[in-house]
């Protein structure tokens, strides 16, 4: 797979997010020991400190603001109001107690206890609209994060494309000048191959010239298949028809390698809504697979039918099952595993599928082998072939 770069300045969150909320729970713990100690030791140097200290007792009292303000800042208006009730609770036994005698003393420090309720207030409410304003923020870096992500991929998927479109157009125009040289090549070999009969030492290399002459008219008739693609002429054919011409086509191949091929088509099936030569080309390049995946003895298992409204053919073999990997690539241009192979073959498939609206799934199969889906649309409701 090509490597994802990114461009400079994308920064994307390193921290997992399992690992922020792992570590959540044990700093809190230690932010509420942190405001809770603070009170705590405020209100014990009241309550140790003697009554005539007043300046102390200003300066201590002053103090409880420090684990207010933290409670507000760590965790919001909830926190800060909980801790003002804390540090009230805390501190007024001692002005009730230590300054009785003095009156309007006690009411001055008894009025300080509405201060820290509104001191917790307003920071509280700061702190809850920071808070969520860094979520907002964080939400929508998280956000740009993916959409940056996503344009990435898609450019890669663009440039990916457009490399298999100039390749296969290229592929496509040499295909073409390499072809009727061929054709004329082939016409030769057959005059000559009345020359010389089966039984001429020398007719061996004329069966080699074609046998190799054939490969390459198929090889280059893909190339030109997969650069220069025509839209298909939709209308409504018969699945279970072209499957039986495909296999009727391919037995004797099949033969000579071995390979029996066993359909099984649904009978009543509706008609598909399909170019019949591409879709007979699409699944001649399936079977060739699966026959060619086989040993002698293999069995290929094509089957027709009709799932939530589409229809399907199912080509499955006995042999060794996909390669390693993602199936995806099997279907890229130029992907194979063959020697010789020109790696067109599924691609052309996936293609002429897609532009019937269709789609094409491959898979190995359990108990050994691969199977190829394709589903295609049914015609219109009372369409006939
Ligand atoms: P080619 O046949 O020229 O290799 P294809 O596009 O038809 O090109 O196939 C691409 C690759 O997909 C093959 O080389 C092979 O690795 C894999 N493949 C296709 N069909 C089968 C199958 N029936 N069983 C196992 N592998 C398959």
């Amino acid at each position: 797979m090509i490597p994802v770069t990114r461009p400079p300045g994308s920064a994307v969150s390193q921290v997992p997010p399992s690992w922020e909320a792992a570590t959540r729970p044990a700093g809190s713990r230690l932010r509420i020991g942190a405001v809770a100690a603070a009170t705590f030791l405020v209100s014990l140097a009241h309550y140790l400190t003697p009554a005539e200290h007043f300046l102390l007792h200003n300066i201590y009292q002053r103090l409880y603001y420090i684990p207010i303000l933290l409670a507000c800042a760590w965790f919001g208006l909830r926190g800060g109001l909980l801790t003002a009730a804390a540090c009230a609770a805390l501190y007024a036994p001692h002005i009730l107690v230590h300054w009785r005698h003095i009156a309007a003393y006690q009411t001055n420090q008894l009025l300080e206890l509405v201060l820290f309720a509104v001191i917790a207030l307003v920071a509280g409410v700061l702190s809850d609209r920071e808070r969520s304003l860094r979520r907002r923020a964080e939400a929508t870096a998280a956000e740009r994060d993916r959409a940056l992500n996503d344009l990435q991929e898609t450019l890669e998927a663009l440039r990916r494309s457009d490399r298999f479109i100039t390749l296969g157009t290229l592929a496509a125009a040499m295909a073409h000048e390499i072809r009727n040289p061929l054709a004329a090549m082939r016409g030769a070999t057959e005059i000559l191959e009345r020359d010389y009969s089966p039984g001429h030492p020398r007719r061996e290399f004329l069966d080699i010239l074609r046998r190799e002459m054939e490969h390459l008219i198929e090889v280059t008739g893909k190339y030109l298949e997969y650069g220069k693609p025509q839209p298909p002429e939709l209308r409504p054919t018969d699945l279970n028809a072209t499957v039986a011409s495909v296999a009727g086509l391919l037995r004797r191949s099949a033969q000579r390698a071995g390979v029996v091929i066993e359909t099984r088509l649904e009978p009543d099936l509706p008609p598909a809504l399909a170019d019949p030569t591409q879709l007979h080309q699409a699944l001649v390049n399936l079977f060739l697979n699966g026959i060619q995946a086989m040993g002698a003895g293999g069995r290929l298992e094509v089957s027709t039918g009709c799932a939530s409204s589409a229809l399907f053919v199912e080509v499955r073999d006995h042999g060794p099952g996909l390669p390693e990997g993602p199936t995806e690539r099997l279907f890229e241009p130029f992907f194979t595993t063959k020697p010789g192979g020109s790696g067109l073959g599924l691609a052309v498939t996936r293609r002429i599928v897609e532009d019937h609206g269709g789609r094409i799934e491959a898979a190995s199969v359990e108990d050994g082998g691969a199977c190829f889906r394709i589903e295609l649309q049914t015609a219109p409701a009372g369409a006939v072939v």
